[in-house]
């Protein structure tokens, strides 16, 4: 069946009639009649997200009805993909999650196709206090090939993500071996030294994971790890860009030094979509989300307690803060992840490529998301 869609193309901004074909872009030409006001962009892709709407994919009562409701409410979202992200916690809780998802995908088609992996964030990480975050200091551990390769049988090969702190013994061999498996690697909540982290980029790293958080309240000046992974020309970085992780001058200067390889991901806690108000986390501790969606320890407004925005919320705070143009940034929540995964085929309106989209407004400083386009399929609309 085909259908078309028209909008104002975010980036030439021109009217464009894009014809779907079994699921893909099949022409695309200008468009007549179209609203001046509704414009067309490719799906968000969120490369770190822990959960969404009151639902965590780390509490072990997961259910695939609740992965079926995220995925549904990323589409609202404008989110047309997305790597659940599993944080630091026990054997048997990250295998129970990891059999869920797979569970979740084998049973329906859109969480099949908008699951574009499965993000390992732990428990390869620094046990130090700063660079560990909220990471339960209990589970932590040294990197574990025979581990990870149990949980990759798990999750059928869909673990495409792993965030580690290279420093750990057996890092650097354990990183050669994600690059020879297809898994990248990211580095993050580390106390590495500079050295260490221009290892673990020979070694194949690609990434680092919300570059700028999860580190020491004080560095030395000159010799540190954020230095060296700013610096380095083939790191990537992900950047939370929702008005709290980052100070405005901290993230211009991210920007500008990572030029294309900076992507924003939400690394939204289950707190994100909910209302303002008081609630406990799952490792029991009392949250306050307020009304501009920061989320912090009850009684310690100073404290982040994770992330409450979803991409589009990122997206829009960036537009607001005037560092880059509306379609850079746009791409830097779709094109460039597809882009670091190298899915050449989602990279951008091309004909050819997969229909993947967004039709949207821009209304008193928000993006409302019009509809939401899933492998040529309409899966949202307003
Ligand atoms: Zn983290």
């Amino acid at each position: 069946m085909t259908s078309i869609i028209k909008g104002i193309h975010y980036k030439t901004e021109q009217p464009v009639a894009l014809e779907i074909n079994a699921g893909l872009i099949k022409t695309s030409t200008t468009g007549n009649g179209v609203n001046p006001n509704q414009f067309i962009a490719p799906g968000l892709v969120d490369l770190q997200i822990n959960g969404f709407k009151g639902i965590d994919f780390n509490e072990p009562v997961l259910t695939e009805e609740q992965v079926l409701a995220i995925t549904q409410a990323l589409f609202e979202e404008g989110v047309t993909r997305y790597f659940p992200t599993l944080i630091t916690n026990s054997d048997a809780a990250i295998s129970n999650t990891l059999n869920v998802l797979l569970n979740s995908c084998s049973q329906n088609k859109h969480i099949n196709e908008s699951i574009a992996g499965i993000h390992l964030e732990g428990p390869f990480l620094s046990s130090e206090d700063g660079p560990r975050g909220a990471h339960p200091l209990k589970y932590i551990q040294n990197p574990d090939w025979d581990l990870f390769c149990k949980w990759q049988e798990i999750a059928q090969g869909k673990i495409k993500i792993i965030t580690l702190a290279p420093e750990l013994p057996g890092a650097i061999a354990f990183i050669k071996h994600c690059v020879a498996a297809g898994v990248i690697v990211a580095i993050g909540h580390t106390a590495a030294n500079s050295e260490q982290i221009r290892e673990a980029v020979a070694a194949g790293a690609r990434f680092s994971t919300h570059l700028g958080n999860a580190s020491h309240l004080v560095l030395p000046r000159h010799d540190n790890y954020i230095w060296e992974q700013l610096a380095s020309e083939e790191l990537w970085a992900t950047l939370i860009a929702d008005g709290f992780h980052l100070p405005q001058a901290l993230l211009n200067v991210f920007l500008k030094v990572k030029k294309n390889k900076s992507i924003l991901v939400s690394d939204a806690t289950k707190f994100a979509g909910l209302k303002p108000g008081s609630y406990q986390s799952h490792i029991g501790s009392a949250v306050e989300l307020d009304a501009s969606g920061k989320l912090f320890m009850s009684g310690s407004p100073k404290m982040l307690a994770g992330s409450a925005r979803s991409l589009l919320d990122c997206v829009d705070y960036l537009i607001s803060t005037r560092l880059d143009s509306t379609a850079n940034i746009l791409d830097r929540a779709s094109l460039r992840p597809n882009e670091l995964l190298g899915d050449t085929r989602r990279c951008g309106i091309k004909e050819g490529n997969i229909a993947d989209l967004i039709v949207f407004e821009r209304d008193a400083g928000t993006t409302k998301i019009i509809q939401t386009i899933k492998s040529g399929e309409v899966v949202y609309s307003l």
